[in-house]
Formats: C-alpha cells, sequence, structure tokens
C-alpha cells in the first residue's frame, strides 16, 4: 500500500453540514445519516431525509461494509500533490446501509472487480484522517 502521509494535498471542504462526517473520520470513524421518522440512512449529508422530508436526522456510526458498484484509476490528478502516487482508484462504494460514497479505494487496479466486498479503513492522507475502502483481510463472502 502507498503511503498517502506525505501528501501535500488540500483537505476536505467543511460546511456546518458535512463538518460531523470530517470530525468523525478524524477519529476513525465512519458516520453517515440516518432519519428518526423512517429509520432510512442516507449520504450525501441533508438537513432533511430524502425519503420522508423529515428534519429527525442524526449522524450514526456504520460498519463501513460494502461492494464496489463502480471505480476509476486516476492517472491525471485534480490537484498536483497526489502525483506521487498517480495512479490511484477511486470508486463509488455501496455500503450494506443502502447509501453510496465516493472514496479513494486502496486497492490495486488488477485486483479490482465491480461487485467486490470492500471495508472502511481510516486512511491518513497529507496529515488528516479521512474514510478510505480496502478489501477485508479475508475476501471470502460473509455468511
Ligand atoms: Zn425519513
Amino acid at each position: 500500500m502507498k503511503d498517502l502521509s506525505q501528501l501535500d494535498v488540500p483537505g476536505p471542504t467543511k460546511t456546518p453540514l458535512t463538518a460531523p462526517f470530517w470530525e468523525n473520520a478524524a477519529e476513525g470513524k465512519l458516520t453517515i445519516q440516518k432519519c428518526g421518522s423512517c429509520g432510512e440512512h442516507f449520504f450525501y449529508p441533508r438537513p432533511l431525509c430524502p425519503n420522508c422530508w423529515s428534519s429527525d436526522v442524526a449522524w450514526t456510526e456504520v460498519r463501513g461494509s460494502g461492494r464496489l458498484k463502480s471505480f476509476s484509476q486516476i492517472w491525471k490528478p485534480g490537484h498536483p500533490g497526489w502525483l506521487p502516487v498517480t495512479p490511484y482508484l477511486v470508486g463509488l462504494v455501496e455500503l450494506d446501509e443502502g447509501p453510496t460514497l465516493l472514496s479513494h479505494i486502496l486497492v490495486e487496479r488488477n485486483e479490482a472487480k465491480i461487485g467486490d466486498r470492500l471495508e472502511f479503513i481510516p486512511q491518513n492522507i497529507g496529515g488528516q484522517m479521512l474514510p478510505c475502502f480496502k478489501y477485508p483481510d479475508n475476501k471470502e463472502e460473509p455468511v
């Protein structure tokens, strides 16, 4: 695995709505919002539940397991700070709770396959702990 901790890259843009996601990520936790009215999990962060429009929404920690829905190998990063680790993968991860996240995928291109199980791993990227995904240590399907 490439060392991402020494990269000189910009961090995420934090807003009052997204700050809890990044603050929890800094503590190694993956959190998404859950509706207190209908029980749906959702992501990206919103002030209202996209399913029932309730404002009774709260951040909740999730297991961080899911499937690789799609991915792309990045050869020309959007910021030059990423060049030392180019090429790298970013992908859409569909969490077991339902929502899909765009994330850095710590998997080699020749190993990545759509549908594969992934798990959350907090990763130091340029001095900040950010959510990433990797293959589980045991790639067997859960029973
Ligand atoms: Zn709802």
